[in-house]
């Protein structure tokens, strides 16, 4: 009688939780393995939400894999609609709102949520974030009908929605506190032809401010911002960034600093439990997006199937999908600080390099037709995280 049911149990079935159980049962084709998720647990591709309306895919067609398919692929047990409440790394035990189970390694692939804003007045409650496929279907539903859509949050997600939402024939006010759209990734030169070039195809910016107040009226909404404007609106679309889910690792006691620590072999603090995804803080980075996800997973899996393995993360440039501002981003490792960016600019676009002090290339920025030079510049950078 072995002392727990599941060699390998994973937590969540997003990108993570799937892509680890993929390439673990390339390496591992017997151990018993359980994935565990508070959705529904079908696959889909999360970046084609902020592209699907243009593209003209229902809520349906994401759907890549439902989740029968999955079990049978992976040969695992998937638990959905299933909510892990409690860890107890000493008992290597889960409890869960279907039960308890134990565990001989366990991996918390738990993403994150939606920032939720600090909004007054009646219609608060009517503002949608999206950041997965159940909440995307929410958001179709409710636009039906509706014209003028404000985004709040002009990032990444929110300029893709954005710029969806236009080329499907809304029109869209975007709406944030930053100086320019995507701050926190562009220096000021790419930010602001970013926001040039938008508001040339139709983006109404209102930025250096933050929305303080919703209310219903007529038949739409009225929104107040910081500095007194005001706006009418008939559906609001919140994409103020997202919180890793560290809330369960922290009340069982593992290290938490903005997402979950773990080391270069994605190991929490406690024994026999990893962690990756967008819930996760790799050896100081959060990064939460797809190709770190994919490298993550793969080391994970070897060290699982018993050959630790350390992380190596390659260049992993971020296509952000504003097809009216291609836009490419490989950013800059978080430690090299002393680099500066040098950035020049023609008809073509726009190229933002990187660079230190001996001239060599740590990241790059492309917009618009320079966006076709990617690949020769991915050749140049260093790994972000070397072995
Ligand atoms: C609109 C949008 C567009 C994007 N576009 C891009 C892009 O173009 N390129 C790119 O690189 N990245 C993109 N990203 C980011 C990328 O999609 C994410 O990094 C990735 O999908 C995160 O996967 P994950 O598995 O870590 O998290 P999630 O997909 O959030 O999965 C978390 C899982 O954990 C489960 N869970 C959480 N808590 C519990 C609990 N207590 N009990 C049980 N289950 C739990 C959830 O149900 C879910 O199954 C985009 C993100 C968004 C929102």
């Amino acid at each position: 009688m072995p002392q727990f049911e599941y060699d390998l149990v994973i937590i969540g079935s997003g990108l993570a939780g799937y892509t680890l159980a993929r390439e673990y049962r390339k390496l591992d084709k017997t151990g018993s393995l359980l994935l565990i998720s508070r959705d529904d647990g079908v696959f889909y591709s999360k970046p084609m939400l902020s592209n699907a309306l243009a593209g003209n895919k229902t809520p349906e067609q994401l759907v890549m894999k439902p989740v029968e398919k999955m079990r049978e692929e992976l040969a695992a047990d998937i638990r959905v609609g299933t909510d892990i409440t409690e860890i107890d790394p000493q008992a290597h035990r889960l409890v869960s709102s279907q039960g308890e189970v134990k565990y001989g390694k366990l991996v918390l692939g738990l993403g994150a949520t939606p920032r939720q804003l600090p909004l007054q007045g009646g219609a608060a409650d009517a503002v949608i974030s999206v950041n997965d496929l159940t909440a995307y279907r929410t958001f179709r539903q409710q636009l039906e009908g509706k014209q003028q859509i404000s985004v709040i949050g002009p990032g990444l997600v929110g300029c893709e929605f954005a710029n969806d939402l236009l080329r499907s024939g809304h029109q869209v006010q975007v709406i944030g506190p930053d100086p320019y759209p995507l701050s926190l990734l562009l220096p000021e030169a790419v930010g602001q032809r970013m926001q040039e070039v938008l508001a040339e195809k139709g983006f109404e910016w209102y930025l250096e401010r933050t929305v303080e107040r919703i209310d219903r009226q007529d038949d739409g909404l009225h929104l107040m911002l910081s500095d007194g404007t005001e706006l009418q609106s008939d559906f609001v679309l919140s994409a103020a960034g997202l919180v890793p889910n560290i809330e369960l690792a922290r009340a069982a006691g593992l290290k938490v600093n903005r997402g979950i620590a773990v080391d270069r072999q994605l190991a929490t603090s406690a024994p026999d439990i990893y962690a990756l995804g967008d819930c996760a803080e790799v050896a100081g980075m959060w990064l939460p997006y797809v190709m770190p996800i994919m490298n993550a997973a793969r080391a994970l899996a070897k060290t699982l199937a018993g050959e630790p393995t350390d992380l190596v993360y390659p260049p992993m440039p971020v296509v952000v999908k504003t097809p009216d501002f291609p836009l490419v981003i490989s950013p800059p490792p978080k430690d090299a600080g002393n680099g500066h960016w040098q950035i020049d600019s023609d008809d073509s676009g726009l190229r933002a390099l990187f660079v230190d002090s001996d001239e060599q290339v740590l990241g790059f920025i492309l917009t618009e037709d320079k966006t076709r030079e990617k690949q020769s510049l991915v050749k140049q950078l260093p790994n972000v995280l070397d072995s």
